[in-house]
């Protein structure tokens, strides 16, 4: 299936949402110090930690299939990091993650046929990792030709997120780009 190469490849320019997802595991090999300062911007592009109010968010499309995947910090999710001490707690993370699989945070572009077929959603939390991720990933199947452009909802949904920097591949191109509150839609190409 070509959509496997291409969320393979497009997994290379993302590695942390990829790897989480693609092995059904948050794999922490990184070595990562968990200081007061929680400045780990540094970090993020070698080591796979994250920004907090940044998310990322990688699109593969080709052939009808559109592969999303979604990294965000946990801090702007729910509000916290931490593993869940309370029931509170699990009740955000768990409506945090029902939301995410939804997919109503995205919206395909009008006129294309497309059907969200597949969606998973996770936080590391749950785990117990220090600085926690929540991760999604969205599969849809068009049966009209994939859309040109998305619009993100994800900041009214999660507002202490000030950016999502997205990295798109489709059959035709690729590109990047940086999606604020008042730039939120997506466009391929
Ligand atoms: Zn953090």
């Amino acid at each position: 299936m070509r959509i496997t190469y291409l969320a393979f490849f497009i997994g290379l320019m993302t590695l942390p949402a990829a790897q989480a997802i693609a092995h059904g595991e948050h794999s922490h090999s990184h070595s990562h110090s968990h200081n007061e300062e929680h400045d780990h911007s540094k970090d993020h592009t070698q080591q796979g930690s994250h920004v907090h109010g940044v998310a990322y968010l990688s699109i593969a499309m080709a052939e009808g299939e559109i592969q999303i995947e979604l990294q965000a910090p946990a801090s702007d999710i729910v509000g916290f990091e931490h593993k869940p001490d309370t029931q509170e707690q699990k009740d955000a993370i768990d409506s945090a993650i029902a939301l995410l699989r939804q997919g109503e945070w995205l919206k395909l572009q009008q006129g294309t046929d497309c059907l969200l077929e597949n969606a998973n959603a996770t936080s590391t939390q749950l785990q117990g990792s220090g600085h926690g991720d929540f991760f999604a990933e969205l599969y849809f199947q068009c049966n009209s030709k994939t859309p040109e452009y998305f619009t993100v909802s994800f900041f009214e949904h999660f507002p202490s997120v000030e950016r999502i920097d997205t990295q798109w591949l489709s059959d035709m191109n690729h590109g990047s780009q940086r999606l604020t509150p008042g730039n939120a839609r997506l466009q391929f190409n």
